[in-house]
């Protein structure tokens, strides 16, 4: 059937009028380093041991999955309570496709038409656009210039609009700054006394920071929600698995939106591939981290200003405003690396690649800086 009407011409919800999908350009070129992926394939083990799982899993996929995915859900507690300093059992964890479906399912249960969610901007624009999804209204509040968060102003926000949903994503991206435990049980006491609402610390990176992850701070914090995926660390974008840990009373309210059957049984399968072999892949992350700090240093020494990074990404500028970044985003193009232009007017954002993919992207914004100077 060919296309006879544009969106705009359809029934589509007002809130969805005019706006553009999410998505990071997937341009074919020699160095994509703009979309925080993990740039080590699955070591050839794990893929072996991925098939045998897998060829089990198909077995019986006449069968719906465990819905409950309580053997996953048990070897993700174990991985954190392993790796992130606090026990978690099985029912206070949930998994679902990507931490966006976590994200989304949070804010189905907690959000929706007639309540709001806020988030700390620049920060990941997912949040904001999960909330318009779901029919939940988004506060943008505010950050310093150095990209911390402005902790008076936050608590100031928050006091005033009385979100039913505050995010607080640390390692926060696209900035790579990490989030103090302070500043995040500030925002708790801050939000509970204002509604009492849901805070959701989104450790996406959390893997990657020189700190350690926030996840203790659960304790005794019903309404302290903490994400994370296993597409970043885990080098496993492609099997869209993320995962929350919180009080097991926010799990079962989850359960109240959850699709029937959600997680596939490949997925569960493949993840509990991957969780088997964890120590692995955390030694990609350590590389990778040695990597982010290599290019902080180089970037520095060429001449850019380079944001703090916890992440597996660097955030660094600064251009001359929007068409700045812009411009020099494609003069790096140009030389065969992709980063990423997120929008933040003067700065652009790189994936730490493999040490020869981040030599190629240091070799072009040298290039860049000699021609712009
Ligand atoms: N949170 C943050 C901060 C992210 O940057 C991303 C991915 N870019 C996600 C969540 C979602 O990741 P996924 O759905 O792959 O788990």
């Amino acid at each position: 059937m060919t296309r006879s009407v544009r969106i705009d011409d359809l029934p589509v919800r007002d809130e969805l009028r005019g706006k553009s999908p999410y998505g990071a350009p997937q341009l074919d070129v020699p160095v994509r380093l703009n979309t925080n992926e993990n740039p080590y394939p699955l070591p050839e083990a794990l893929v072996e041991r991925i098939a045998e799982r897998v060829r089990e899993a198909a077995r019986e996929l006449n069968r719906y999955p465990d819905r409950d995915a309580v053997e996953l859900r048990t070897e993700l507690a174990r991985y954190l309570t392993r790796t992130a300093g606090y026990e978690v059992t099985m029912e206070g964890v949930w998994a679902a496709n990507g931490s966006n479906e976590v994200i989304q399912q949070l804010l189905q249960t907690f959000g929706g038409p007639g309540r709001t969610a806020i988030g700390f901007e620049p920060s990941y624009s997912m949040h904001g656009l999960i909330s318009r999804g779901t029919g939940t209204g988004w506060i943008s509040g505010p950050r310093h210039e150095d990209f911390t968060i402005d902790v008076d102003a936050a608590v100031r926000a928050v006091a005033e609009h009385r979100p039913d949903v505050v995010f607080i994503t640390s390692p926060n991206n696209p900035t790579g700054t990490a989030v103090g435990a302070d500043t995040v049980l500030a925002l708790y006491e801050a939000a509970q006394a204002a509604k009492p609402s849901l805070v959701v610390v989104d450790e996406a990176y959390g893997e990657f920071s020189h700190h350690p992850s926030l996840l203790p701070l659960i304790e005794g914090r019903p309404h302290m929600v903490l994400s994370r995926t296993m597409s970043k660390a885990f080098g496993a974008a492609g099997l869209r698995l993320g995962y929350l840990a919180a009080d097991p009373a926010v799990v079962d309210a989850v359960q109240l939106v959850r699709l029937p059957y959600h997680l596939s049984s490949v997925t569960q399968a493949t993840a509990l591939a991957a969780l088997e072999h964890t120590d692995t892949l955390l030694g990609y992350v350590e590389q990778l981290k040695t990597e982010r700090d290599r290019l902080v240093t180089e970037l520095r020494a060429i001449g850019f200003e380079v944001t703090d990074s916890d992440a597996n990404f660097v955030q660094f500028g600064r251009f001359d405003g929007a068409a700045g970044s812009h411009e020099a985003w494609q003069r790096i193009l140009d030389q065969g690396v992709l980063v990423r232009d997120n929008g933040v007017p003067g700065w652009l954002r790189v994936t730490a690649g493999t040490p020869e993919e981040n030599d190629a992207f240091l070799d072009a914004v040298r290039e860049l800086k000699k021609e712009q100077s």
